[in-house]
């Protein structure tokens, strides 16, 4: 399956397994394994949920939202749940309008899932982190 690297967001192909102990990019040699949130734009978010086998958990955000913050670390600790199993990505749509006016993205924090490249489900305002595991999960 086809999994966009977290770090330098090339596309490695690797075996389909239930968990993995060790996988590391062909690029930058980083740990795939390490699923820290990345930030993506306009010019870079089709080409990774195109190339990504498995869902991509789309963060819309901006800086001046106060609940976007709260989130912020409860969407990167999720994160921790699913490597290899999900891409957690952010979107600030104070600095990306375009992809913010595409999805007709109305309030922040915004989430949306992408599975085989369309959009799986939404969901607008800030989760709690047992809430966001409980959707993840439906889509891994
Ligand atoms: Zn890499």
């Amino acid at each position: 399956m086809r999994v966009v690297c977290p770090h330098c967001l090339s596309v490695n192909n690797i075996p389909k397994k239930e968990s993995y102990k060790k996988a590391n990019c062909g690029k930058c040699k980083k740990s795939l394994l390490d699923t820290n949130p990345i930030e993506l734009t306009d010019s870079n978010f089709d080409e990774v949920v195109v190339n990504s086998d498995i869902p991509v958990i789309v963060d819309f955000w901006a800086p001046w939202c106060g609940p976007c913050k709260m989130f912020g670390p409860v969407f990167e600790k999720s994160s921790k749940n699913y490597p290899l199993k999900a891409l957690y990505v952010k979107v600030n749509t104070e600095n990306e309008q375009n992809l913010g006016a595409r999805f007709g993205i109305r309030s922040i924090p915004t989430l949306m899932i992408f599975k085989n490249s369309k959009e799986a489900h939404r969901i607008s305002g800030a989760l709690d982190e047992s809430s966001l595991n409980n959707l993840v999960s439906q889509f891994t």
